[in-house]
């Protein structure tokens, strides 16, 4: 069973989203565990004091390193990644969420306040990791999106097997768009809209190069980071 470990000084908020919809049914079945553990418990005093002020001054407290490296150790299993969640971290991508999914699953750590004490993060060698350019009140939301995306990657959690592989960020490119019925659709700027006729041609061979198409393009003008990432590793593979 994949396991998830959050450490929170707010366990009651998971599994929040995701005790819901694909990742909730695989909670309940499982194939995968939540455990939401509260720091607070590894505090050395009886006020339960987890965060203090920064060396060097400064706004905002710091999460203590005694307390939180307590709480690691004491979840943590041999071969586990330990995450932190940070600002700092590198980008989180399907990539290593693919690997993280095929691991035995993933330590959470979720930061609070300013942040936490730098030697707690080079003493149990956490992975820093952000889920973009922007920042979050705490850590909990962030991993939540990063337990989702591994979850729904786990072997039988998706419908469809298929469906993963050409989901967008696979293979370095975007999903191509989607229409369903009705076929022809009036909305409130009362412009009439027509399926792309190629998809209801019933023609299986241009209907894959259409949406291949339509990844290349989508991904060319929104994301010209990802383009030219991808047309270097071709040239590489080419040589
Ligand atoms: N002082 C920090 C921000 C602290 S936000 C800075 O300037 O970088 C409090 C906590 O929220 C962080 O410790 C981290 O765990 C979480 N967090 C905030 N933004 C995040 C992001 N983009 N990705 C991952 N975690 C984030």
């Amino acid at each position: 069973m994949w396991r998830a470990v959050a450490l929170t000084l707010f366990p009651e908020m998971f599994p929040g989203p995701l005790g819901e919809s694909l990742a909730g049914k695989a909670l309940k079945e499982g194939v995968w565990s939540l455990e939401a553990v509260d720091i607070r418990r590894f505090a050395k005093d009886r006020h339960g004091t987890v965060d203090d002020a920064p060396f060097g001054g400064g706004a905002g407290m710091v999460m203590k390193p005694d307390v939180l490296s307590a709480a690691i150790e004491t979840v943590a299993e041999p071969g586990m990644p330990k995450v932190l969640l940070s600002p700092r971290g590198a980008p989180f991508s399907q990539a290593r969420g693919r690997e993280l999914a095929q691991g035995p699953g993933v330590v959470l750590v979720c930061g609070r306040f300013e942040g936490v004490d730098e030697r707690v993060i080079e003493a149990q060698a956490l992975e820093e990791i952000s889920v973009g350019d922007f920042v979050l009140s705490g850590g909990e939301i962030a991993a939540m999106a990063v337990m989702d995306c591994c979850v729904r990657l786990l072997p039988g959690v998706m419908g469809e097997p298929a469906s993963a592989s050409e989901e967008s960020f696979e293979d370095g490119l975007l999903e191509y768009p989607h229409y369903t019925r009705p076929a022809s659709w009036t909305g409130a700027d009362g412009i009439e809209r027509r399926v792309p006729e190629v998809l209801v041609s019933g023609h299986h061979g241009k209907v894959a190069e259409w949406r291949i198409r339509q990844r290349q393009e989508i991904t060319r003008r929104r994301r010209p980071d990802l383009w030219a990432r991808r047309q270097a590793v071709k040239v590489n593979d080419e040589k």
